[in-house]
């Protein structure tokens, strides 16, 4: 499967990015060569990159930069939620999935020569009356032009044929939406935005706009949003909503696969990439949360990256941390509270979330691996796992291990401080709300785990917030799943993706070693393309019209 992907390096292709850099870079040409200047034996000293957070995207941008030569230190903070909460990160908790689109991810392994991952495994949603939907494995099926394949063989329980056709008028905007910084701004419209006032702006509006039944809105596609987004589609951004959809599930039929991660993504991956990495000189600094940053008036560059007390000098930095982390630095920062693109971040959001491991004393029949709830109350999305049939720990384990994570919403922040036996119940009951059997069976076990403000919330409006990988520091870059890339992927590949990315824009900034290779995502299937053509055309036709500005745009 991965033999025949076309590898393109990203940004052989964005030249433009290379000669706009140089220009602010020249500047810089006569301090970076006295950083990086000649020992006095004659030897070459290694540029040295400080590489901020050690998630998929810190790794994945220090991955590439040590294979460079460079001089790559990865300083990771450290998860500390308050006292008598455990001290992990939501990594050694959450159960990860990886979708078929995860090429780059995909990749990594096959060159780390690890298996980390299940065979290609079916899921389900429930809702608080139980089974509604259950997914095949698409690729073993036979292919049908995107949206068609989707729509056929997923097994609805209760959703009418009439239902599920009513989905077919979004491929409207799933076609007019290309990813571009024009149609994000066109759908993630809000109301301080004059031009666009009238815009889509929740999932919820983009779903009731083009037609969606009802049924079909609760059934799938909130649950779908609560699973892809965390959130439900009226907290959702209708733009995020869109990217979100079309790279998990409506470009090809095969896009909604996955794999699960046999362990956690710390133990199965992490750590022998790391490794590997360490075998290249990469060096890793465990408990050092980066406070601050040394901002040299001459250069206009950050020289130093200060974590409390220590400080350490820098040729570039790559900062790979969440929302809410980068909103405590920002906050605490000299240097980045100067600079509008840093304090725009402080108007994002993140999510909390809930996780609750619990063994229970005999074996409950669950019919698919990893499941997906949404409407058993207001506010949270839930997914719950079989950790028996994902994890190599537990697949002889002569009872059930399930695993629940409680996506908390805004409204909800309440169920944080719920006590363990609390949290325990809710959690049994809802699962015995899906699968009746669980009503029978007690815990004798339990692991739960607290994440405030631990996921992106990619509300209606925040696209004009959100960071690019370039900063106005000439030498500071910035990677992450909240970061804006024309990549198209989410999640953890994105994180990856825009670490690779962010090591390309060293790699230019410092003007050595050689651009990483970024696998693209699929092309687009022949009709969706000619759909795309035609799409364009009929809005440039519509914009020369002398009367184009008269309707409401
Ligand atoms: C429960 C859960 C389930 C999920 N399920 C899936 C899934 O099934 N599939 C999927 O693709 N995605 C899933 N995701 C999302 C996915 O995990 C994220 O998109 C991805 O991990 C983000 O990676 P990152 O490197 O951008 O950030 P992070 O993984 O958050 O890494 C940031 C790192 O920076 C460190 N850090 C923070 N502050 C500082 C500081 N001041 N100084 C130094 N270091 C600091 C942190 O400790 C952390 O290690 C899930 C997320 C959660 C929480």
């Amino acid at each position: 499967m991965l033999g025949c992907w076309r590898v393109i390096p990203t940004f052989a292709a964005t030249r433009e990015y290379r000669s706009g850099f140089c220009c602010r870079a020249e500047d810089q040409q006569t301090q970076i060569q006295t950083q990086s200047q000649t020992q006095s034996n004659g030897l070459k000293t290694k540029k040295k990159v400080l590489v901020v957070g050690s998630g998929w995207a810190g790794l994945g941008a220090a991955h590439h930069l040590c294979k460079q030569g460079f001089d790559v230190t990865v300083l990771e903070g450290g998860y500390d939620f308050g006292l008598n909460r455990l001290v992990c990160s939501p990594d050694d908790y959450g159960i990860r999935g990886f979708w078929y689109p995860f090429r780059n991810i995909f990749n990594l392994v096959d060159e780390l020569g690890i298996k980390p991952f299940t065979k290609w495994t079916r899921s389900a949603q429930y809702s608080g009356e139980g089974l509604e939907v259950e997914f095949p494995i698409f690729q073993d099926l036979p292919q049908w032009p995107t949206p068609f394949g989707t729509l056929f063989y997923t097994e609805f329980i209760r959703l009418s044929l009439v239902d599920r056709l009513t989905s077919l008028p979004l491929m409207a905007a799933v076609v007019d939406f290309d990813n571009s910084d024009t149609s994000w701004r066109k759908y993630d419209a809000s109301k301080d935005n004059s031009s666009s006032a009238d815009l889509i702006f929740t999932a919820r509006e983009l779903f009731r706009q083009f037609g969606c039944s009802e049924r079909l809105y609760q059934d799938v596609f909130n649950p779908l949003l609560q699973v892809g987004l965390f959130a439900p589609a009226e907290q959702c951004g209708a733009a995020a909503t869109l990217g979100m959809l079309y790279y998990f599930v409506l470009a090809h039929q095969k896009d909604f696969d996955l794999v699960w991660c046999r362990g956690t993504v710390g133990e199965k991956i992490f750590g022998p990439w790391m490794d590997s990495m360490r075998i290249q000189g990469c060096k890793f600094l465990e408990g050092r949360k980066v406070t601050d940053f040394f901002f040299n008036m001459e250069t206009g560059c950050i020289s130093e990256v200060i974590c409390g007390k220590e400080s350490l000098k820098a040729d570039a930095v790559i900062l790979a941390v969440g929302i809410s982390t980068l909103q405590e630095i920002i906050q605490n920062s000299a240097a980045l509270c100067t600079r509008d693109e840093f304090l725009k971040v402080l108007n994002l959001a993140s999510i909390d979330l809930l996780t609750v491991k619990l063994q229970l004393d005999s074996k409950v029949n669950i019919p698919k691996a990893s499941n997906a709830c949404s409407g058993f109350d207001d506010s949270n999305g839930w997914t719950f796992f079989d950790l028996n049939a994902i994890y190599d720990e537990h697949k002889d384990d002569p009872v059930t291990v399930v695993q629940a994570d409680l996506v908390i919403q805004f409204h909800a922040t309440e169920l944080l401080p719920l006590k363990d036996e609390d949290v325990v119940a809710k959690a049994m009951s809802y699962l015995s709300k899906c699968i009746k059997d669980f009503e029978n069976v007690a815990v004798i076990d339990k692991e739960i785990g607290r994440f405030p403000k631990s996921l992106t919330h990619f509300f209606p409006g925040s696209y004009k917030y959100m960071m690019r990988g370039s900063t106005s520091f000439p030498n500071l870059f910035m990677a992450g799943d909240w970061i804006i890339t024309r990549h198209g992927s989410w999640s953890q590949e994105k994180s990856f993706v825009t670490g690779l990315e962010a090591a390309n824009r060293v790699v230019d900034y410092l003007e050595e070693g050689t651009f990483a290779k970024i696998i693209p995502v699929e092309e687009d299937e022949p009709h969706i393309q000619a759909l795309r053509n035609l799409n364009r055309n009929l809005n440039e036709i519509r914009a020369q019209l002398p009367w184009s500005n008269y309707f409401i745009q």
